[in-house]
């Protein structure tokens, strides 16, 4: 008899979404995806007028997880694109990957999916109700398997209830959320609230054109640097194998040593008012290579929190006092939730909600419904959400079989208390995930975890590059389901990818180095000219001299 192809849902059409599709076709599922908006790139695609239902961004801003790190795994992006993209940049890589691997087809723009439902038959099908909204209609499908894309920097906390007097405050106020250009801020007096990656860059580009930026934290930060080592991006130079294996003989209090110490020797963070009372690895890491300059340029003064607010003025909570603000930013992060699902089960509390490896929830009696991209790494969320995708489709079409219930149960339950022993109490500090181990984690389930050992053997030059080199998600395409024949070369290669973009000048050294290549008769040629030359400018040089 013949199988049905079993049809996927796939909802929101960034990043995740994108590679969802993908790896839907690869699995030879039949996805349709649905996206509220009229363009794919979610997140990455700027909009000077924040959309409802998807996240947006400022002008200016950078990523800060490095090129090779966030590529999908079978599509390297372009070498001459530099290691840290700007937004505009990004949106065009996701529009070459969707453009290659034929993705667009499969998407209904302007769709926006109003609720999920189990089937009756649920416990036995797995299927579900979706019912999408187009244009004021609405339509119903059903569908053997769903994967929520749909991001969870959409909705913005804004916690005004814990800045009494703020609806008295006499100036504007608004979320990061909001902010797009620096430009109608000059020569104000703002307040950044928050230091997370948004508020750090505000602080930044804000100090360059207002009179005074006041970035106020309330428990302090590590700040550490895009550029590391030789110049190399942090997560090439802090990702691999080599480190990672380095890193299992020191304890957390080894690594946070050395890790508090790297990041005081750039700057004190005590002297610079921002040493927090947790070690570095208990919060998500704020990156900002500009935020120490512009601290010592006194353009941005680090704040505590802000205990309450007047008509014109922000008292803090060491009592200090700052008049005539103009504006204060809330950089206070972002909530998550999925509206259109009508399960208890999957109903977001305080930024929690328990899933098996992130991905899978727990009580359903059929693992048709996966969460994609529903993670906070330390690195880039792109490569993650594809591994989550190439596992959950392979899930959906039954190749790879789930754990008992209550196991996975357990597993939500350590990881959810190693999270809370790791990290101070927030609500940002719910999906925390390590970069090379999850992936790692995840490469498991599927069976595509490279092992060095069995490719020293085999190829010695790759396991090399492998165990030394950053660990780039085309490791994850050189065995098991799912290989790429790119994937060595893509390997061996980047390197030169990382160095061609900045490399745009050749350096006179380089020139040197060029005419060593040079052929032995014309280096001899060359020898003897240089030679005749010092030798008649020397007889000039003694001819004066007499
Ligand atoms: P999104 O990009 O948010 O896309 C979700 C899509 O789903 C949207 O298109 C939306 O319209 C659609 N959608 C939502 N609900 C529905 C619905 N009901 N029906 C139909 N469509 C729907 N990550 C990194 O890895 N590196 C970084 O350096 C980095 N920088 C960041 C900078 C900022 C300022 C922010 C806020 C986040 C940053 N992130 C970064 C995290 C970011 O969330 C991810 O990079 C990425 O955008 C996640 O992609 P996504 O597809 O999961 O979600
Ligand atoms: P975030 O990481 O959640 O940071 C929020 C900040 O606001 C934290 O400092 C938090 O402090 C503070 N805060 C929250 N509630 C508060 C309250 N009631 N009172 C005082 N302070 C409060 O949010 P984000 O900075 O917008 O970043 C969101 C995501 O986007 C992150 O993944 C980030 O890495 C990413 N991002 C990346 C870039 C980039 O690549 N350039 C730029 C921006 C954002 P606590 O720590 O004390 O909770």
């Amino acid at each position: 008899m013949k199988t049905m192809t079993k049809r996927i849902a796939v909802i929101g059409a960034g990043s995740s979404g994108l590679t969802a599709i993908k790896c839907c076709l690869d699995e030879g599922l039949e996805p349709t995806c649905f996206e509220r908006s009229d363009d794919i790139g979610g997140l990455w695609r700027f909009n000077e007028n924040p959309e409802d239902g998807r996240a947006s961004i400022y002008k200016s801003v950078i990523i800060n997880t490095s090129k090779e790190m966030m590529c999908y795994s079978d599509y390297p992006i372009p070498d001459d694109f530099p290691n840290y993209m700007h937004n505009s940049k990004i949106i065009n890589y996701f529009r070459m990957y969707a453009k290659n691997f034929d993705l667009l087809k499969y998407i209904q723009f302007k769709t926006t999916v109003c609720s999920i439902k189990k089937r009756p038959d649920f416990s036995s099908s797995g299927q579900w109700d979706v019912t999408t909204g187009k244009d004021g209609k609405q339509e119903s499908a059903i569908f053997d398997g769903i994967l929520v894309c749909s991001g969870h920097h959409t909705f913005p906390n804004l916690p005004l209830h814990c800045f009494p007097g703020i609806e008295k405050f006499k100036g504007r106020y608004f979320h990061s959320r909001d902010y797009k250009f620096p430009y109608e801020f000059v020569d104000k007096r703002i307040i950044v609230i928050g230091i997370g990656n948004s508020g750090g860059d505000l602080a930044v580009e804000l100090s360059a054109f207002a009179k005074q930026v006041f970035l106020s934290t309330r428990r302090g930060a590590w700040i550490i640097n895009r550029v590391c080592d030789d110049g190399f991006p942090l997560d090439v130079v802090l990702y691999s194998r080599y480190k990672y294996l380095i890193k299992q003989f020191m304890s957390i209090s080894m690594l946070n040593d050395w890790a508090e110490k790297r990041a005081n020797a750039r700057f004190n963070h005590e002297n610079y008012g921002l040493k927090p009372c947790h070690r570095i690895v208990s919060q998500h890491p704020t990156v900002n290579d500009d935020l120490p300059n512009r601290i010592l340029a006194g353009k941005v003064l680090i704040k505590p929190n802000v205990k309450m607010f007047t008509e014109t003025a922000a008292i803090f909570e060491d009592g200090t006092v700052e008049d005539n603000i103009d504006t204060v930013i809330f950089a206070t992060g972002y909530s998550f939730s999925f509206p259109f699902f009508d399960e208890p089960s999957l109903t977001v509390h305080n930024n929690k909600i328990p899933l098996y490896k992130f991905v899978f929830p727990a009580d359903l009696e059929k693992m048709t419904v996966a969460f994609i991209g529903l993670i906070q790494p330390i690195g880039a969320i792109m490569p993650i959400a594809e591994l989550q995708c190439r596992w959950a489709t392979r899930v959906f079409k039954g190749l790879n079989k789930l754990p008992s219930m209550s196991d996975m149960k357990a597993d939500i339950a350590m990881k959810k208390k190693d999270m809370e022993n790791r990290y101070v109490e927030s609500p940002r500090h719910t999906i925390q995930v390590d970069f090379m181990e999850y992936m790692d984690e995840l490469a498991r389930q599927i069976g595509v975890k490279p092992n060095v050992l069995s490719l020293l053997i085999k190829d010695p030059k790759l396991a090399k590059e492998v165990f030394y080199g950053p660990c780039t998600p085309y490791q994850y395409r050189l065995k098991g389901p799912g290989v790429w024949e790119g994937a060595r070369q893509a390997i061996l290669t980047q390197g030169d990818r990382i160095i061609k973009p900045t490399k745009t000048r050749v350096s006179d050294n380089q020139m040197m180095d060029h005419l060593s290549s040079v052929p032995l008769l014309l280096k001899a040629v060359a020898v003897l000219f240089v030679l005749a030359a010092v030798f008649f400018n020397f007889s000039s040089f003694s001819a004066l001299r007499i």
